[in-house]
């Protein structure tokens, strides 16, 4: 034994590594085959818009300077597409860094962060490594139960997270329950509104979070370049909240988390809607392509607002995961997400989307005859 066991801070001693979609190279070097369809981690399968290329190429002659620390420009062009001050953004490497940002900024050892049952993963870690007590709270129809999270909160619980779409469930909250939640929430608690998917939801209900802002101040919204934007490889997210909160989120903040390249890529990502919105329309094909083939499989699903699914296969899931991956299609298993019989798929393009139906196809006959 190395005699570091015994060194680990207690909130670190129980944490699992995050477990990430397997790399398409990964799988192309195991099996020794081409044409591997990656549909595990919900990145745009669109790529990045053009003008991505150009402003990186631009700043690349630029690399051996530190980036601009504050993000001046990406902030001030977020600021006039949200309509909020830029103080009242945190630049971050990738939402997840903002995540990780909130739980160290506001959460003491042994306080209460709360969660839902299958809820995002990165929500446990960044509860656990700040050595706080993580309450999770049954869903109902596997998407967020907010009457009964605004119940498990206390005068020890300091954040709520909660992603609107829910990943991996697909699943969304109305701007009513949002809105009753939030009211329910005593002064002490942070609650965070995770929209990591928001340019894809298409639902007349599904609430916009920078608009509660100025009802709720204790509010903190996060968004991604990630998903929709298609710079999931650059890191590039985003907390918008009051100026108060935003003022102690940069105390924690490592000075340059967002490197230079992924600046100027993002910049140009927001300035071009028609990338995002035809994105958002493939998207939309794609779910409905997904959704009849499940249905011809007949496979039930939890209907999806985002860009991924979630098909419920049964108890073999574990060798359908695999068996598809032996077909080079690499999809997610969400066990530990505590859906054992639920596989999660990513929204692909079309080929793909008909590549994974058809992987799934025979791993479901092959499960069948074992
Ligand atoms: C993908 C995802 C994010 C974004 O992570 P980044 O660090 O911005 O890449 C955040 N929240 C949820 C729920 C997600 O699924």
């Amino acid at each position: 034994m190395s005699g570091i066991e015994q060194l680990i801070a207690s909130g670190v001693r129980g944490l699992q590594p995050y477990q990430p979609g397997k790399p398409a190279e990964t799988l192309e070097r195991e099996l020794g085959i081409k044409e591997i369809i990656k549909l595990a981690s919900n990145e745009n399968p669109r790529g990045a818009s053009p003008l991505v290329a150009d402003a990186v190429g631009k700043v690349l002659s630029g690399v051996a300077r530190y980036p601009d620390g504050s993000g001046h420009s990406l902030k001030q062009a977020l600021s006039e597409r949200l309509d909020v001050s830029p103080e009242q953004i945190t630049l971050g490497n990738g939402s997840n860094d903002v995540l990780d940002l909130i739980a160290r900024a506001f959460v003491d050892p042994g306080q209460e962060v709360v969660v839902s049952e299958h809820a995002f993963a990165v929500y446990l870690l960044a509860a656990k490594s700040v050595n706080a007590r993580l309450v999770t709270v049954p869903a109902r129809e596997f998407g967020h139960d907010l009457d009964s999270m605004a119940k498990a909160v206390t005068d020890r619980t300091r954040v709520v997270f909660m992603a609107n779409p829910n990943n991996p469930t697909g699943t969304h909250l109305g701007f009513e329950a949002v809105e009753r939640f939030l009211l329910a929430m005593p002064p002490s608690v942070i609650t965070v509104l995770d929209e990591a998917y928001f340019e894809y939801v298409n639902e007349a209900d599904y609430p916009d979070g920078t608009v509660l802002l100025s009802r709720f101040p204790k509010l903190v919204i996060t968004r991604t370049f990630s998903k929709a934007y298609g710079l999931a490889g650059l890191r590039v997210g985003y907390a918008i909240a009051s100026e108060a909160i935003t003022e102690v989120l940069n105390r924690v903040r490592h000075p340059f988390n967002v490197n230079s390249l992924a600046l100027a890529a993002a910049e140009a990502a927001l300035a071009d809607d028609d990338f995002v919105s035809d994105s958002v329309l493939e998207n939309r094909k794609g779910l409905e392509q997904l959704g009849s083939g499940f249905a011809r499989l007949g496979l039930g699903w939890i209907p999806s607002v985002a860009n991924f699914i979630c098909v419920h296969v049964g108890p073999h899931a574990a060798g359908i995961y695999q068996s598809m991956l032996q077909q080079g299609v690499i999809v997610r298993p969400v066990a530990n997400y505590g859906l054992p019989e639920h596989l999660r798929i990513t929204v692909g393009l079309d080929h793909e989307n008909a590549r994974a139906l058809e992987a799934m196809e025979i791993a479901l006959t092959e499960s069948g005859r074992s």
